[in-house]
């Protein structure tokens, strides 16, 4: 990871802050995912600010699960969290949550609510609640519930917990104002009806809390100092406050509010990425096209980028879309400083030294970084027949080309200058050999005299290639904003992946799965995490080596 000094922001000042005065001792913050999905690039900025900020001030960050609706809950989403979290190389240590642990106390709580006159069940159908709950100009209309007595509130929520009731005929409402300017405050229901099994407690609960009942009075039994959330909870702090105070609780955390991170190109809703699951539109929540973290592990991309780019792109309070080339260009600059480098061919095209020995072959020593020499070096093979990217040879070369032509002289990177001398070509007129003489004076690509040459090429020893089968992903959205002019899916680029059947050399089957190299000329690759075998080398295009989707750049490739 870089060292560089983080910018500062708001939360981190806020916090400091606290200390400095007193206010609290230790930071104590949560990351409170609900199970309902995978996580994704947004949770990737919650997670950094919210271990991060404890971690940076000596304190804990507790891993919490939101678990509140059975309906959308899985405890395979649990797992996957988990190993996520982790991965992004975060430690919640014995600090692991789930809203459920506390279903017994909450409905305590509950009790208590209706005990002080200030919860109440409520017969209203959904339908009902939802009409009589007004509008940003109208105040809400009383539930004609509203004035039950404590005594009969007691008996009706002890009856909704024993099952007495169906689901949707009766919830427990907080009551509070049906005339306050802010919807949340008009009665909230804090409990419903739901006979579904629960990931945690099994069918030991029929009736569950809402989000917003639950949130705050974990925060608070877990002693949550700091609960950092997205500015769609904003409008809810009142409502978060008015449990904490209303109730005898351990202590009142204080609910702080940050931007979502949006990113072009692609989408952070848990609906949608499921959407593209469900359909078959990528090849499950850890696609590496996919915007998740699963995927974006498996596309390759190394967890100290993320960190980066979280850091780039900084905490406000106003709601913007960042460009995924951001994104794109930390991952970049990570990998360039620590993939090693490494040789492949992606479209190949044979070429024959025709002036090389039949059976000699040779080793020739290369540095696996240009700049870190702390990354060593391999033994490349090299022998008379190779393997060259089709495009690296023109018949008939466009203006400025660099590369070989007949007639040219070009450097085989790291072994010798070469020259062409013809070309065999198949019935369509398809190249199917360059010819070529070597300078044997050259030996490690330097011209004994100096000389310049067209440019220079990679290549792969023939005889000892391995075969390597490369996904080239691209975006898996055309467009900026999916789904701006309406339907996401319409903009899903048809065309987000590339399969190539290459050469590689040796040292590609031997590595392990996840590890990442810079192949020269063609990108950053990843040995897929569960697909590589030495047998069968499988990699992932986790970035090109500049940005393809800018004007200037070639699509090479
Ligand atoms: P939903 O509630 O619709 O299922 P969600 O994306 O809010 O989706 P949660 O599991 O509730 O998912 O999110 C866990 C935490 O991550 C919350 O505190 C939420 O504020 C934060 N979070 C979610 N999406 C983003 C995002 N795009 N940027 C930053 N933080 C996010
Ligand atoms: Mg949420």
């Amino acid at each position: 990871m870089n060292t560089t000094t983080p910018p500062s922001h708001f939360l981190r000042e806020h916090i400091a802050e606290d200390l400095a005065r007193g206010a609290v001792r230790e930071v104590v913050t949560r990351f409170p995912p609900e199970p309902n999905g995978f996580l994704h690039i947004g949770h990737a900025k919650s997670i950094c600010i919210n271990f991060g900020l404890a971690r940076e001030f000596g304190g804990r960050c507790h891993l919490r699960f939101d678990d509140t609706n059975p309906e959308k809950e899985d405890p395979a989403f649990v797992a996957a969290i988990k190993e996520d979290v982790r991965w992004l190389g975060f430690d919640w240590g014995p600090h692991l949550y789930h809203a459920s642990d506390y279903f017994e106390r909450l409905y305590q709580f509950a009790v208590e609510l209706i005990h002080k006159g200030k919860a109440y069940v409520c017969h209203l159908s959904a339908d009902d609640l939802r009409a009589t709950r007004g509008t940003l100009t109208e105040p809400g209309v009383e539930s004609p519930y509203r004035n039950r007595s404590v005594a009969e509130n007691l008996d009706l929520f002890a009856r909704m917990r024993a099952g007495e009731f169906a689901e949707g005929e009766c919830t427990l409402r907080a009551k509070i104002d049906m005339a306050s300017p802010n919807i949340n405050l008009r009665d909230p229901v804090i409990y419903r009806i739901l006979k579904r099994p629960h990931q945690n407690t099994g069918d030991a609960w029929c009736i569950y809390p809402t989000y917003d009942f639950a949130h705050g009075l974990s925060d608070a039994l877990e002693g949550i100092t700091h609960s950092i959330c997205t500015l769609e909870f904003a409008d809810h702090k009142p409502l978060y406050d008015w449990f904490l105070e209303q109730l005898d609780v351990p202590c009142h955390p204080q609910q702080i509010e940050f931007n979502r991170l949006n990113l072009t190109f692609t989408v952070t809703s848990k609906r949608k990425l499921k959407t593209l699951v469900e359909r078959g539109i990528v090849d499950g929540w850890d696609d590496p096209r996919m915007p998740t973290l699963s995927g974006l592990r498996r596309r390759g991309v190394p967890p100290a980028a993320i960190h980066q780019f979280v850091e780039r792109v900084g905490v406000s309070r106003s709601e913007s879309c960042v460009d995924m080339a951001l994104l794109e260009s930390c991952i970049r600059e990570e990998l360039d400083r620590t993939a090693p480098r490494a040789m492949a061919v992606l479209r190949p095209v044979r070429l024959v030294i025709t002036s090389y020995a039949e059976e000699a072959e040779e080793f020739f020593t290369l540095a696996n970084h240009p700049k870190d020499p702390s990354l060593g070096s391999r033994q490349v093979p090299f022998c008379r027949e190779l393997w060259i990217e089709a495009d690296d040879f023109a018949l008939a070369p466009p203006k400025g080309f660099r590369r070989l032509t007949i007639g040219a002289e070009v450097r085989l990177r790291g072994a010798y200058l070469v020259t062409c001398t013809g070309v065999e070509q198949d019935a369509h007129g398809a190249v199917t050999t360059v010819f070529c003489t070597h300078d044997p004076e050259s030996r490690g690509g330097n011209a004994p005299d100096g000389r310049k040459v067209q440019g220079t090429i990679h290549w792969v020893s023939a005889r000892h290639a391995v075969p390597l089968t490369a996904r080239l992903y691209d975006r898996l959205f055309t467009t900026e904003h999916p789904g701006a002019d309406g339907d996401f899916l319409a903009d899903v680029n048809a065309d987000s992946l590339t399969i190539c059947q290459g050469w590689g050399e040796p040292m590609l089957a031997a590595c392990p799965a996840e590890a990442r190299f810079q192949l020269e000329r063609l990108g950053y690759f990843c040995a897929d995490r569960f697909d590589h075998t030495p047998a069968q080398p499988v990699f992932n295009r986790i970035v090109g080596l500049r940005d393809s989707w800018s004007k200037e750049a070639s699509r090479r490739p």
